[in-house]
């Protein structure tokens, strides 16, 4: 991993301030500062690879366990059984802003359809 650090290594680091709700010893969960719907945490892997694809690649069961500590936010947010949507933005085209790969998990309301 080339580029700059990103804000994400500095909340794991504990340096700068976050909303925790669910901590494993490889991912953390908080919620978003601008959040889009009524239940929106951003679950990120210690281990930073700038997106999903790179994840996947380098390390498929990370990816799984980003996967289930999604599942698990879910479960804790009270979303499991009503709906909740995992997004991985990749790239700007898809709005990707912070360069170390995380899941946004997406619930709490009616979501909308979502593309351009
Ligand atoms: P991306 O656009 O898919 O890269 O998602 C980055 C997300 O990080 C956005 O939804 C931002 O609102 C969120 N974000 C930026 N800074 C912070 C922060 O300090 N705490 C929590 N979320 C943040």
């Amino acid at each position: 991993m080339s580029d700059a650090e990103t804000l994400f290594e500095k909340i794991i680091a504990r340096e700068i301030p976050a909303d925790v709700v669910h901590e494993t010893d490889r991912t953390i969960a908080f919620r978003d500062i601008n959040p889009q719907a009524r239940v929106h945490v951003l679950v990120v892997p210690k281990t930073r690879y700038r997106h999903v694809a790179e994840l996947t690649e380098a390390d498929p069961a990370l990816l799984a366990e980003v996967l289930g500590t999604a599942a698990t936010v879910a479960r804790l947010e009270g979303i499991a059984e009503s709906g909740y949507r995992v997004v991985f933005n990749t790239e700007s085209d898809a709005g990707q802003t912070v360069f170390h790969v995380h899941a946004h998990v997406l619930g709490g309301e009616q979501l909308g359809f979502f593309g351009s």
